[in-house]
């Protein structure tokens, strides 16, 4: 039978990163975060095509698979300059009305290490980035206070969300997710700010987690997961009990950080629940919520008029077998599944 499904939000992707549509290249980055940024400050500026070229091919493939709302963090270092996002605001308006797109000027590079990229996401903010990121503060720019003055006195002056990605783990990954919880309640930007992986929460004790789970509830913080291969993934029912929304994304597609990927969201709900073992019919709903009504809380994105149509029974059997989309239909006014 026919399964209607409501449309998909991949609440984190990297358009301007990927290699889609491209030949395949091995992946040749270490292991860490820090010798993966390396690898791709030396490669990006050398590939064969554009930009906006591979950031549509991976995009209408996107589309293809249900996805009519999106949220992409943009590269924006003294390597890369405005210029990716220069890109993919173009490749926004080519396709409003198609997609919902929301860029996060992000500092792949770190901020306070890479000197200039400060000014480089006000002038992001300025010229159209919705949401202003941030990475490890700890881990890569080794300043936590240094690294969250920056993002939030952005936010702040700009009337903008966060998005910050942490894959910093332990005590120090706990700790500076209270500290961006804390930072979000004073500057009254509860539902606005999201930290992506926070990997750190995978690994906290029950108490660590309660405590920290319900600081992030209480500021309205959002935590996005992709459903990591090898680090420690969040707790997704725990958080969701504590109040806290989860949501869920891609992360790289077929880029210089990983060759995995297709920027399919349904498969994206199948390893949530592959991760986090899910097995009952309820559990599995969890899943689809987190590529789904969950992104779109957590987001404010939009595209809620647009339904899935694929070949199963129920949505666990969906979800378990990550069947063709036979349509996406825009426009619809309610969904039905
Ligand atoms: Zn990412």
């Amino acid at each position: 039978m026919t399964l209607t499904l409501p449309g998909f939000v991949d609440g984190h992707c990297h358009l301007d990163k990927t290699l889609w549509g491209m030949p395949w290249r091995p992946h040749v980055a270490g292991a860490t975060v820090a010798e993966r940024i390396e690898a791709e400050r030396a490669l990006r500026g050398a590939l064969p095509v554009p930009t906006i070229e591979r950031g549509r091919a991976l995009l209408e493939q996107m589309i293809a698979c249900g996805t009519t709302a999106l949220r992409t963090h943009v590269d924006i270092d003294t390597a890369r300059k405005l210029d990716d996002l220069h890109a993919i605001l173009e490749l926004r308006e080519q396709n409003r009305g198609r997609v919902d797109m929301q860029i996060v000027a992000f500092p792949q590079s770190g901020i306070l290490r890479d000197p200039g990229v400060a000014d480089l996401l006000d002038a992001a903010l300025k010229e159209g980035a919705d949401l202003v990121g941030g990475l490890d503060p700890v881990g890569i720019d080794r300043d936590l206070k240094g690294h969250l003055d920056v993002v939030f006195a952005l936010a702040s002056r700009h009337g903008k969300g966060v998005d910050i990605h942490l894959h910093d783990g332990g005590e120090s990954g706990l700790a500076q997710i209270e500290d961006i919880a804390v930072r979000t309640a004073a500057h009254g930007l509860g539902g606005k700010v999201a930290i992506s992986h926070a990997f750190a929460l995978g690994d906290a004790k029950p108490e660590a987690l309660g405590r920290v789970a319900d600081r992030l509830a209480r500021a309205d913080v959002a935590i996005m997961t992709h459903a990591p291969g090898a680090a420690s993934m969040p707790p997704v029912k725990a958080l969701r009990e504590a109040g806290v929304e989860v949501f869920s994304g891609s992360d790289n597609i077929r880029d210089l950080w990983s060759p995995y990927g297709n920027g399919d969201m349904l498969e994206r709900a199948r390893l949530i629940g592959y991760r986090q073992n899910f097995r009952r019919d309820e559990d599995m709903l969890i899943a689809l919520d987190l590529v789904t009504e969950a992104g779109r809380r957590a987001t404010g994105l939009g595209g809620g008029d647009t339904v899935v149509d694929v070949e199963a029974e129920t949505i666990a059997e969906a979800i378990a077998t990550c069947p063709p989309r036979l349509a996406v239909r825009r426009g619809v006014s309610r969904v039905v599944t």
